[in-house]
């Protein structure tokens, strides 16, 4: 089935041009401006200055810039001395009450700081009290979002992003290849070559490629029979089909001991790693694709589970604006997270419960993307239900899709990731889990545990072969 592109609208009540298809949206002097009024509003508010680099930086540049920020903070004042009530009339008296703002004082290249360490965790977004409606209409994820897809149209598309957004061509390639790709991501010399040519940080663990996506596992298996349960379609994701195909057959044997009917639509990628180096128009391709390849499990009644929570959110939440079309909100609204869908199935008894112990004592990092979903923390309340002794780590890991791999972020990456390998840590658990497999990545780096997607914890406890995540020498 052929989609039409986009539908027509009227912009008007869009006046901040943050719609993708509004024509404002592209105009490099009303971005500025944008940046502008919200850095202002921020700065009045700052809740979010320990949230991420990003606000850290615009904050502090601010204060820097601020003629006044010292007497405004009382420096002139004599260290240590205690100013009486009758002194201080007559301190005040000196100090200038300046109207003046000094996010005016910010130049390019600080604006073009604060975008770039933004890594699209959108935490700030559920937090922010001015997001649309308000009349302030602040979605800062989306603001940066948006000055990083003008200046890729501006400059062109850097070789890393295109290398980085193209997840489905690399991985069938790497896949066919993969014990000499995996080799090769292992050597020095080539890590210190991938760094210079491609811009990924030489000490950035990589993961591996499989020899076998899960997409070819699926085709090859028996077709699985009709169980009288749910009936499901399974959106495998990138991660998943070239990385890490295990995650995908754990899901298919949890669902089916579920009762579940499974199925595996042509897919491809969500396009997040695309939207992610602002390629709006490769990330629209995916979308549209995508729609066309999940309607019909759509049109059947079935939902379509995905166990990334980045390819979740882009389904879910960007899916409508990729795709503008009855058809892209109606498979958006099918989409639905696998923790979520299989915590509904246990607390609907149609999932047997694992034996006893076969769980242990969990630390569970909560994605940030399913975090601004607001379904609930459901892969740790799954680990729980099958009798995991689980701790909570609700700190963002600082990876965040492919940011935390680029040489120059890869640092400031490993930072934000400290305290969530603290919490980890503290925990002194049997297994390290989360939803994300890049969160995984990152917390292997961190705390050398291994981890694992809920599902696989699960599906190992059945088989009562218990994953655990000792720590590596
Ligand atoms: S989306 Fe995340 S990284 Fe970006 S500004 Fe918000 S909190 Fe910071
Ligand atoms: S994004 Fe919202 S909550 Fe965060 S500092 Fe800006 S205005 Fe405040």
């Amino acid at each position: 089935m052929k989609l039409p592109i986009v539908e027509q609208r009227d912009w008007s009540a869009d006046k901040h041009g943050m719609a993708y298809d509004n024509p404002q949206f592209w105009n490099a002097e009303h971005l500025e401006s944008e940046l502008h009024r919200v850095f202002e509003i921020c700065n009045g508010c700052r809740l979010c200055f320990n949230l991420c680099p990003s606000f850290d930086v615009l904050f502090r540049r601010v204060d820097q810039l601020d003629p006044h920020r010292e007497e405004a903070e009382g420096k002139h004042l004599e260290a240590g001395k205690i100013v009486e009530e009758h002194e201080a009339a007559e301190l005040l008296k000196h100090v200038t009450v300046s109207t003046e703002n000094p996010v005016g004082l910010l130049q390019d290249e600080d604006r073009e700081r604060v975008v770039e360490l933004c890594y699209e965790c959108k935490l700030c977004y559920p937090k922010c009290p001015y997001v649309p409606p308000h009349e302030f209409a602040v979605d800062f994820p989306k603001l940066m979002l948006r000055a990083k897809m003008i200046g890729a149209k501006e400059d062109g598309l850097a070789f890393r992003e295109r290398f980085l957004g193209a997840t489905d061509l690399v991985g069938s390639v790497m896949t066919r290849i993969a014990p000499l790709a995996n080799a090769a991501a292992h050597n020095s010399f080539n890590r210190l070559l991938m760094e210079k040519t491609l811009g990924i940080h030489r000490d950035r663990q990589l993961p591996n490629y499989a020899g076998e996506t899960f997409l070819s596992w699926w085709d090859r298996r028996a077709p699985l029979r009709d169980n009288g349960g749910a009936e499901v379609a399974l959106f495998a994701t990138c991660f998943v089909n070239y990385n890490d195909p295990e995650i995908g057959k754990a899901a298919v044997d949890v669902l089916t001991r579920a009762g579940c009917s499974v199925e595996c639509p042509e897919q491809v990628c969500c396009g997040m790693p695309k939207l992610d180096g602002g390629d709006l128009e490769g990330a629209r391709k995916l979308a549209r694709k995508n729609v066309e390849s999940l309607l019909p499990a759509v049109r059947a009644g079935k939902k379509i589970l995905s166990p990334g929570p980045s390819c979740t959110l882009v389904l879910r939440n960007e899916l409508p604006e990729l795709c503008p079309t009855p058809e892209g909100r109606e498979v958006s609204a099918a989409v639905m997270d696998l923790s979520d869908f299989l915590l509904q199935q246990a607390r609907a008894r149609k999932l047997p419960k694992p034996p006893e112990g076969a769980v242990g004592k969990v630390a569970f990092h909560v994605a940030c993307h399913n975090r601004v979903q607001n379904f609930g923390y459901r892969g740790r309340d799954l680990l729980k239900w099958a009798g995991g002794d689980v701790t909570l780590v609700d700190r963002c890991c600082g990876m965040d899709g492919t940011w935390g791999m680029k040489s120059e972020f890869f640092e400031e990456s490993l930072k934000v990731a400290e305290t969530a390998a603290r919490k980890v840590e503290a925990a002194e658990p049997d297994t390290v889990s989360s939803d994300c497999p890049l969160a995984c990545l990152q917390l292997r780096q961190k705390t050398t545990r291994p981890a694992y997607h809920p599902v696989r914890i699960l599906s190992a406890a059945y088989q009562g072969e218990p994953l655990r995540s000792p720590r590596k020498p």
